[in-house]
């Protein structure tokens, strides 16, 4: 169930709404828009009587939803969400950009990347302190050192810092240290994860899982929110297919099939999205034009000595190179064209 307002009804009319909401013993996400706001309703098993509201002042409509997202879409919202880190912003005007190395490795190398990134005009730096590696031999992160030298980084530079939590101690450890907890494609099922981000107060970077349907995808985004928490960024970051000359495909029509269903901000990753150094900027300069809302892009200052990812990270040069072209895509997108 939704409850629609009319477009003049006043604060106290909606705390109404919401109270009877709670009273029913449900849970009420109230979202305030720019023309009236809306009210979600969540924790009912069975339909809920739209006769608790449809007569209450400021109402304006009670509408059933047969969709099986009730929050992530454009009924509750018709505008698109600006997910706000202190300064900076995803789905606002300005193309996101979010880079860094895929693992934070020692704070000389973070750091040089960091200065670069800055250089750039970024807003925001990425680093894994905590990696989720298919071989369990393979390098796993500094873990908590890890999230200090990033917690340092945004301290020089002012960047703010997207890390992934791979479990709920992680999300704990992120809250001290990081801006936006990104939660990687191999855990955008893991059920009790999704929930403990929807519990935190920082913004969560839900990265497409690598088999997942666009509605697995949006419902993953529905679970965070259902706790509380609307500041998700979708992220397309390729799913695996028969394709052989990529890591991934990227599937770049995800980016407008996500926008016309949900009013979260989407970005694209084409450094997993392809694994291949030659593609990223090609695939970057694609997500831009189909209308994502920002990058996230891995950066190395020596590539080839990477812990992890080397052969898709971009060196500092290409790196700046590709900021600069996906800024000139972006000033071509108007508003209008994506609609
Ligand atoms: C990463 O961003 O380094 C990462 C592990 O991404 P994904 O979860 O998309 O594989
Ligand atoms: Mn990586």
């Amino acid at each position: 169930m939704l409850i629609v307002m009319k477009a003049d009804a006043t604060d106290s009319q909606v705390e109404a709404v919401v109270r009877i909401i709670q009273s029913l013993g449900y849970k009420p996400h109230s979202m305030r828009g720019a023309t009236r706001t809306a009210i979600g309703i969540t924790g009912n098993q069975g339909p809920v009587d739209p006769s608790h509201f449809e007569n209450l002042p400021g109402v304006a409509e009670a509408i059933r939803v047969s969709k099986p997202y009730k929050l992530i879409t454009l009924d509750l919202r018709p505008e698109k969400t600006v997910v706000r880190v202190g300064d900076a912003a995803i789905g606002g005007e300005e193309l996101a950009i979010i880079a860094g190395p895929c693992a934070v490795e020692s704070r000389s190398q973070a750091f040089a990347v960091a200065e670069a990134v800055r250089r750039s005009g970024a807003r925001f730096f990425r680093g894994g302190a905590f990696k989720p590696r298919t071989s369990p031999y393979a390098f796993q992160g500094l873990g908590e050192e890890g999230l200090k030298i990033l917690a340092e980084i945004r301290e020089a530079y002012g960047l703010k810092i997207v890390t992934e939590a791979l479990d709920e101690a992680g999300v704990d450890l992120v809250e001290r240290y990081g801006d936006v907890i990104q939660i990687g494609a191999r855990n955008m099922q893991n059920f009790s994860l999704l929930r403990r981000a929807g519990k935190s107060p920082l913004p969560v970077l839900l990265k497409r899982g690598l088999s997942a349907t666009l509605d697995e995808w949006l419902l993953a985004a529905e679970y965070v929110m259902s706790e509380g928490n609307y500041q998700i960024i979708l992220c397309e970051r390729g799913i695996r297919t028969f394709a052989q000359h990529t890591r991934n495909t990227l599937d770049l029509a995800a980016i407008p099939a996500a926008r016309r269903i949900s009013h979260l901000p989407v970005i694209v990753d084409p450094s997993h999205g392809t694994g291949k150094n030659y593609f990223v900027t090609p695939l970057a300069r694609a997500g831009v034009a189909v209308g994502a809302d920002g990058l996230i892009i891995e950066v190395h200052d020596q590539p080839d000595q990477a812990l992890s990812d080397g052969a898709q990270a971009l060196n500092l040069p290409q790196y700046q190179q590709l900021v600069s072209e996906v800024r000139a895509i972006h000033e071509v997108i108007t508003p209008a064209s994506v609609a």
